[in-house]
């Protein structure tokens, strides 16, 4: 009889501790809710897009946007020229390389140009040289995103 007292009693020990647990949690996520809001009032909150590059000092509340956004990175990256801006939140990036042909033995000029999303807090100019990664598709041409001014 006392063994099963014994027991009963750790097992309450170890709901009373369970419940407590349980209560200690959800403060956690109450606190953690209350400064998401608050980051997302002030506008400052930067998220780490895992490329090892300091985000722009400028913010937005672009929904597309790799920095202040829910965007996700990956794949590609190039370095290029901003050839236009004129698209809304768009612009095409183009930059040279050479190949080499091996029938002529010589080297042939290339250019690429893609079109990359501009986000706000960027909102590269053209002549300006930035960094582009490659992201989802936001439209039927445009899979990249400008992360950086150079
Ligand atoms: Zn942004």
């Amino acid at each position: 009889m006392e063994k099963k007292m014994k027991e009963g009693e750790m097992k309450e020990g170890e709901m009373k501790g369970m419940k407590e647990a349980e209560k200690n949690v959800d403060g956690m996520g109450k606190k953690m809710k209350e400064t998401r809001r608050k980051t997302m009032k002030m506008g400052k909150k930067v998220k780490d897009i895992g490329l090892g590059i300091k985000p722009p000092e400028n913010t937005c509340n672009s929904d597309t946007c790799p920095w202040h956004g829910h965007l996700k990175v990956r794949g590609r990256i190039f370095n290029g020229r901003v050839a236009s801006d004129k698209g809304m939140m768009t612009s095409r990036v183009s930059w040279n390389y050479y190949k080499y042909i091996k029938k002529y033995e010589r080297m042939q000029r290339c250019k690429t140009t893609i079109s990359a999303h501009n986000p706000e807090c960027i909102s590269a100019k053209s002549g300006d040289i930035v960094d582009i990664a490659e992201c989802r598709t936001l439209s039927k041409t445009k899979s990249f995103v400008i992360v950086k001014k150079v």
